[in-house]
């Protein structure tokens, strides 16, 4: 299993693209969110949109969605193919009903073509339960699991852990999705795969981070060494960083920094 950080910025950072993952696994080439920069992202990568058997939606955020409008018109289009679109049940109808639905809806086909679209027009939407293991891949055997995560308030939302079964070993990793800080799922990543890519912002929002939607460096700091040294973060500004390798931390990751597990 290849993966690799089509991007490690904050939703509003400049630079380092939008925080979306692609996992390569056998025939598996998936993107865990798809943000405005994924398709531009992938290309630098060496792929294209073509590529891609599935994108699996952690939550509705435009840094996370942003880009499923191009890839919506271009896999109908240009591509002629429906990518695998993964999520839970209520994701997948917000998904289309409160995001892609107003650019999607009418498309002419041909003229006077009035017929309202839906998303499986466009995409195979697969709806997953949380909080399950699930087979996403038969060759190798990939299988991911949703956990819920609270990021904003009301809000649905997920981290994903997924693992490969290669060389009669299981795989795993963890990526925490967008999440306010979280010990449990923190603790619970380390204990299950060893280390966590997980989301960062670099300043407090409000005192002790109180106001922020993401884990901040400071409270991720205060984690005893033993864990922040499993933890790889993602999701930053573009202000200047500190140094979190002499932090004690495995370190900020790079856009397009590679894994293979
Ligand atoms: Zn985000
Ligand atoms: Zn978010």
């Amino acid at each position: 299993m290849k993966l690799t950080f089509l991007g490690v910025g904050s939703a509003f950072a400049k630079n380092n693209a939008n925080s979306n993952l692609l996992v390569e696994s056998g025939d598996l080439t998936m993107a865990i969110d798809c943000g405005r920069s994924a398709p531009p992202a992938l290309e630098e990568y060496g792929l294209s949109i073509k590529h891609l058997t599935h994108i699996l939606i952690t939550h509705l955020h435009a840094d996370h969605i942003g880009g499923m409008e191009e890839v919506a018109f271009m896999t109908k289009l240009v591509y002629q193919f429906r990518v695998k679109v993964v999520s839970t049940v209520s994701l997948l109808d917000r998904l289309w009903n409160c995001s892609l639905r107003g650019g999607l809806e009418f498309i002419e086909e041909s003229p006077n073509d009035t017929t309202p679209r839906t998303l499986e027009d466009y995409f195979e939407p697969i709806a997953i339960p949380a909080q399950q293991w699930i087979v996403v891949n038969e060759t190798p055997l990939t299988k991911l699991y949703l956990h819920p995560t609270n990021h904003v308030r009301g809000m649905e939302s997920y981290g994903v852990e997924m693992e490969v079964a290669e060389g009669g070993k299981n795989r795993r990793f963890l990526f925490s999705g967008d999440t306010k800080f979280d010990l449990d799922l923190i603790q619970h990543g380390i204990d299950s795969c060893g280390y966590v890519f997980h989301d960062c912002q670099l300043f407090d929002s409000g005192e002790n981070n109180k106001m922020g939607v993401h884990a901040s460096y400071g409270q991720l700091m205060e984690l005893p060494p033993e864990i922040r040294k499993s933890l790889w973060l993602y999701h930053y500004s573009d202000d200047p960083l500190p140094n979190a390798k002499a932090d004690g931390f495995a370190g900020f990751l790079q856009h397009l920094q590679s894994f293979t597990l």
